[in-house]
């Protein structure tokens, strides 16, 4: 026994998988699509779509924000778990992978809650805080180009009301952020925004080491 976040072993993991998680079968289909593309590795775990799903339960979520949208599993996972008449705004700038994911969230039912915007993020989260969304948002997931996180987490704490979250991905960068002598662009990004949240009294804050890192960050 150990206190320490267990190494999960395939079997472990397979067992995982097994008893531990209920995926929807649109949410599968589509991992499973995923899981033949190029850039299959930039897509969150079924593990941590079903973490993200129950956060967004547990406050209750309405509306919420995904910054990084690929192939749609992140969204659809949040999507699914939202009320009816929820609704999650999608950034992304890239049209051929958001196509996919266009077709597995009108397969599952719930293309009228995910509004797409294919523009920078940047550009899509200032339109919003200057049309007056600010503390109208219930949750966001960051999980776009590792450069703009600081901007885009930035915006969403305008955007998000107190008691809401913001969810940051690949924080543990496969240990880069570690490493003192990484110090490439992404990386640099990454260590500086780590560093500058465990230090913002803004938000309440935790790192969970599921998949690449999770930061969660409860807006105070
Ligand atoms: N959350 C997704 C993975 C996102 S991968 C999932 O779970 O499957 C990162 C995405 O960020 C890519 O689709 C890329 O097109 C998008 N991206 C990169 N730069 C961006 C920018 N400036 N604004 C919006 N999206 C951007
Ligand atoms: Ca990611």
């Amino acid at each position: 026994m150990s206190n320490q976040s267990l190494q999960l072993t395939p079997s472990l993991y397979q067992y995982l998988y097994n008893v531990g998680l209920r995926e929807h079968p649109v949410l599968k289909e589509l991992r499973e699509v995923t899981s033949h593309h190029q850039y299959r590795v930039m897509q969150i775990s079924a593990e941590q779509g079903q973490l993200m799903a129950m956060l967004a339960k547990l406050i209750n979520a309405r509306r919420t924000i995904e910054i990084g949208v690929f192939t749609g599993y992140s969204a659809l996972a949040v999507a699914l778990a939202l009320p009816d008449d929820g609704d999650l705004i999608a950034c992304d700038i890239n049209s051929e992978y958001t196509n996919i994911a266009k077709l597995y969230w009108e397969k599952a039912g719930v293309s009228d809650r995910i509004k797409l915007h294919l523009a920078p993020a940047m550009e899509t989260l200032q339109q919003l805080i200057e049309s007056g969304e600010e503390n109208q948002f219930d949750m966001a997931f960051i999980d776009a180009d590792k450069t703009g996180y600081d901007a885009y987490y930035e915006q969403c704490l305008q955007l998000i009301r107190p008691g809401g979250l913001i969810l940051i991905d690949n924080v543990l960068w496969s240990g880069r952020v570690a490493d003192e002598n990484i110090n490439d662009e992404d990386t640099r990004a990454l260590k500086e925004l780590n560093r500058k949240i465990h230090q913002d009294n803004r938000v309440d804050m935790m790192m969970l080491p599921i998949s690449d890192g999770l930061t969660i960050a409860i807006k105070r």
